[in-house]
């Protein structure tokens, strides 16, 4: 019998993992299948407990059940607990444990992309969301010392900073003020939803004051190419979009569900073909 594997969200239709994990199940000759569960907030409870009775080996979690489903696993490993969301759950034993792989995720696709030691850059982090927190502790968990995060809303960049034990010097600042400084940061990373949909040709900031030999990446995936890289590219900087990311977040969960690392140029391709890359 196959093992079960999946993820959960509502919606849960939008997502690639179905596609990118059972690609590899198959392509690996692991005997797996990876299902989508689309389960309402009121079911989330249930949906943990049956899963567990029926033998599910691991999923993932996406919106809106990333910090919900917290209290329902039997242990968080300290990273996720930090970060106060959960996207990767392991089964071991009886045991459900819930892991973070969206910052690390990002951080393996930086390194691959930009350089490996990170630890003596300087980064400024735009927005202050579910997705700039996993970001911002994954980075201070390797090492990186200058963190500074912007936001529309600054109290809540100042209430991450705040949330952060390490020993960083990490600033919250207003998006007029990232403006000013951006000439300080070797890296820049937008985390907003500022770029997609609604707001397409849009940037959260200006890059006026961009260092050119700065790396700038755009965590959002489509629009492959957002308002916001297309500033930083002719600004000079090299630059990244959020596909890494995905796909990174996606292996690191396929590792830890299977101890194999995954084929990261195939996953990347059922990515880039969605988005029509
Ligand atoms: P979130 O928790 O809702 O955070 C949204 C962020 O965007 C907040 O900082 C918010 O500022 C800011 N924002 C929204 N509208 C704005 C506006 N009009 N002007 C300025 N700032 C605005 O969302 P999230 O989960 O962090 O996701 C954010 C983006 O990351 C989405 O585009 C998502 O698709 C992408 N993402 C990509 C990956 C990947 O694997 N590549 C993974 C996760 C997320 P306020 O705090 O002031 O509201």
């Amino acid at each position: 019998m196959k093992k079960l594997y999946g993820i959960i969200g509502d919606p849960v239709h939008q997502s690639l993992s179905p596609q990118m994990h059972n690609q590899e199940f198959e392509k690996l000759r692991i005997h797996a299948y990876y299902h989508p569960f689309r389960i309402a907030k009121e079911d989330l409870a249930v949906a943990i407990k049956g899963m567990k009775v029926m033998g599910v080996q691991g999923f993932n979690v996406t919106v809106p059940h990333k910090l919900a489903v917290m209290p329902l696993l039997d242990e968080i490993d300290p990273l996720a607990q930090k970060i106060g969301a959960v996207n990767t759950v392991v089964r071991k034993g009886e045991k459900f444990v819930g892991y973070n792989t969206d910052g690390m995720g990002f951080v393996r696709a930086l390194q691959m992309d930009w350089k490996e030691d990170l630890a003596g850059e300087s980064a400024l982090v735009i927005g202050a969301g579910g997705a700039a927190q996993a970001i911002y502790f994954s980075l201070l968990s390797v090492g990186v010392k200058h963190i500074d995060i912007c936001n529309r809303t600054v109290e809540k960049a100042e209430a991450m900073i705040d949330s952060s034990s390490s020993d960083t010097s990490s600033r919250a600042l207003t998006l007029a003020e990232a403006e000013e400084e951006m000439g300080n940061y070797s890296f820049v990373i937008q985390t907003t939803s500022i770029g997609m949909a609604s707001t397409e040709g849009k940037s959260p900031v200006s890059l006026d004051r961009l260092n050119a030999g700065a790396f700038v990446s755009d965590i959002i995936y489509n629009p492959g190419q957002t308002e916001f890289l297309k500033q930083a590219a002719l600004k000079g900087a090299k630059t990244q979009n959020g596909v890494g990311m995905l796909v990174h977040q996606g292996v690191l969960a396929f590792e830890k569900w299977t101890g194999i690392t995954p084929d990261v140029q195939r996953m990347t391709e059922v990515v880039t073909a969605h988005i029509g890359g």
